[in-house]
């Protein structure tokens, strides 16, 4: 204990911080298994292509996984570059010391030109207005310039050749790079298939008429997850990886055209806050959704929808391990607590036994394929909603 001098002259006490280690395994939590991060960055790296490198897609705190340390890990495993969302995101990786390009995927106000240059961050040129934009703040700032050949999201259109060309000509952008990104390169649907090719035609068409107008276009880059390991033949400068990285793929049992067996680098895992029994006839938790038809034992797990379980899992739609054991979970899930039925459950379970939402116990295992497949969503998008409130433990 620590004794300070109050405003008032009053010596008042000030307790020790807790340990913050015991403190991680309290409610809920995330274990990141980082030889698993290497190896998928190590398989990932077979695929790319003589003087190409990974750009490690790091936005929304790295899908989940922890920003500023997955891209402390990936530097020290030689990624040079990085890939974030957001000015803030970007600022937040030079705070912690990552060197290297970081890029920014979004849109960033154009008024924040100087603050990007101080960060020496890159900044994704969306479209001509915005290059022209940019321009004026007469700053000069690190760019990307972004073609859109079909996903119709960020990008000056392929087709805006003269806009195009007009970009390359600004003054204070200093462009090292020229990208574009794929839609549908996770199908191999005819119609999909046939359209990455197009996209990629007219990618090339464009960068190859600059480059004959000799204008240098910086680092080339089209590929991400499915871009990389559908069309490993595609010879960029940067591959941007996100999901599989993280040992992923979107959907459960896809084929890809490359062979790779990635492992899975995060596993979401909770405690048992409290057991009860129920009689027949009682109910459990908002709506009272589940009634007991029988003597039933329920457990009281702390996790909820607001620590990123979606609550279209609730009523037996979906379940967790525990004691190497699959339980669903019953009623509504809750903004910070879920229940799960423990009465089939043959091991006595007890208050802080340890439940496994994602990852494996025993001989079970959820994938984060099968999670995101059972509130019929992708992996992306579970994990990058893994909340603040998860704790993360790096093994
Ligand atoms: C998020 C994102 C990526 C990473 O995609 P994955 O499928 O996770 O590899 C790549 N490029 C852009 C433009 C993105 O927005």
């Amino acid at each position: 204990m620590k004794q300070t001098k109050s405003s008032e002259g009053l010596y008042i006490i000030v307790p020790r911080q807790e340990r913050q280690m015991d403190d991680k395994k309290n409610r809920a939590w995330a274990e990141i298994n980082t030889d698993n991060l290497k190896y998928n960055l190590r398989e990932l790296n077979k695929v790319i292509p003589e003087n190409g490198q990974i750009m490690a897609v790091v936005k929304a705190d790295a899908y989940g996984h922890g920003a500023l340390e997955i891209s402390r890990i990936l530097s020290a495993e030689g990624v040079q570059a990085f890939a974030v969302a957001t000015l803030k995101e970007g600022i937040q990786l030079r705070q912690g010391g990552i060197k290297g390009e970081i890029l920014i995927l979004g849109m960033t106000d154009t008024k924040c030109a100087s603050t990007l240059k101080k960060w020496n961050l890159t900044q994704t040129i969306i479209d001509f207005n915005y290059a022209k934009k940019l321009q004026e703040e007469n700053v000069n700032v690190k760019v990307h310039v972004k073609i859109d050949t079909g996903m119709g999201r960020l990008g000056e259109p392929y087709n805006q050749r003269e806009n195009i060309l007009k970009i390359f000509q600004f003054t204070n952008l200093s462009i090292t790079g020229t990208y574009t990104h794929l839609c549908a390169a996770d199908s191999f649907e005819p119609y999909d298939v046939a359209f990455t090719y197009r996209q990629i035609k007219r990618f090339y068409s464009v960068i190859d008429k600059l480059r004959c107008s000799g204008i240098s276009l910086g680092k080339i880059h089209i590929q991400s997850s499915y871009g990389l390991l559908n069309y490993p033949e595609l010879h960029c400068d940067y591959a941007r990886i996100g999901i599989a990285l993280y040992g992923a793929l979107s959907r459960e049992n896809e084929i890809l055209k490359t062979k790779i067996a990635l492992r899975p680098v995060l596993s979401l895992k909770s405690k048992v806050a409290l057991i009860k029994d129920l009689n027949e006839g009682d109910t459990v938790g908002y709506g009272h959704h589940f009634i007991a038809k029988k003597q039933t034992r329920i457990a009281i797990v702390s996790i909820g929808y607001a620590d990123g379980i979606p609550r279209n899992l609730s009523c037996e739609k979906g379940y967790v391990l525990l004691h190497g054991q699959k339980v669903p979970i019953i009623g509504n899930i809750c903004m910070d607590q879920l229940i799960v039925n423990i009465t089939e459950i043959q091991n006595n379970v007890v208050c802080g036994d340890v439940v496994t939402l994602i990852g494996q116990d025993g001989n079970e295992n959820i994938s984060p394929e099968m999670f995101a497949n059972n509130t019929g969503t992708i992996t992306n998008e579970i994990l990058s909603r893994i909340g603040d409130r998860i704790e993360k433990i790096y093994n």
